[in-house]
């Protein structure tokens, strides 16, 4: 089974963190494939994604992040990507100063979205604008589109968060940057078939993302569900 990352930043802005090094940290141990897509602070753009990928083809999956702000320029954007074979969206809400579930500024990016059949990934710690109840929102409106909701809803809403991914087939909970406790109770609590593994790189513990969920899993069909399978299957790997 695949073991794939669901979540890492490449290219400039927060840190500087290439292609290569993402392949070259996965290859410690042994990822098969990382999901990569811009930092979303400030300024950002798509165009170093798709050189990253032209290097390591087989072990780098395109997604693209637009800040909706931009709503003259976005969604074309978004669209370009897709053309370009990107596989999916990233959204950071609260670095970007949008609700998610903004009528104007988000529901043209999820419709684009739901044509090319992609997958969006969303900031999704406990804050205003990106509180689990702005993915459930979302979810509702958008049955189709798989959406996951990075870092659980911690710190102070993960048990709300495993309620609404209950809720919704499409919400997925993505483990990167939770501690050990709340990981445990969204496997047990949630099953294995909506938890995805992500790390947040490069901003983690690359060794401990991957133990935690080796330490938590409770079969193999588990952690392999949860460190690949799932993803594989919404990007039809
Ligand atoms: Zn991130």
């Amino acid at each position: 089974m695949l073991k794939i990352d669901a979540h890492s930043h490449a290219g400039e802005g927060a840190a500087k963190w290439s292609g290569q090094q993402v392949v070259d940290r996965m290859d410690t141990i042994g990822v098969d494939k990382t999901v990569i897509f811009p930092f979303t602070e400030g300024f950002f753009h798509n165009e170093d994604i798709p050189k990253y990928v032209a290097e390591n083809p087989d072990r780098l999956i395109p997604f693209c992040s637009v800040n909706p702000w931009n709503f003259h320029t976005a969604a074309d954007e978004l669209e370009k990507c897709y053309k370009e074979g990107f596989k999916g969206l990233k959204l950071h809400p609260t670095l970007c100063g949008f609700r998610l579930s903004d009528h104007k500024l988000v529901d043209p990016l999820f419709e684009i979205t739901q044509t090319y059949g992609g997958v969006i990934i969303v900031h999704g710690s406990a804050d205003l604008y990106n509180c689990p109840l702005e993915f459930d929102r979302m979810a509702r409106r958008f049955p189709k589109v798989p959406l996951l909701m990075a870092h659980c809803g911690f710190f102070w809403e993960w048990e709300l968060a495993i309620e609404l991914a209950m809720e919704n087939d499409n919400l997925y909970l993505e483990t990167s940057r939770v501690p050990g406790f709340e990981t445990s109770k969204i496997i047990e609590k949630l099953g294995a078939e909506k938890v995805i593994w992500g790390t947040d790189g490069p901003f983690c513990d690359y060794e401990w993302e991957y133990k935690k969920i080796e330490r938590y899993a409770k079969t193999e069909h588990d952690f392999d569900m949860i460190m690949g399978g799932n993803i594989a299957n919404l990007l039809k790997l």
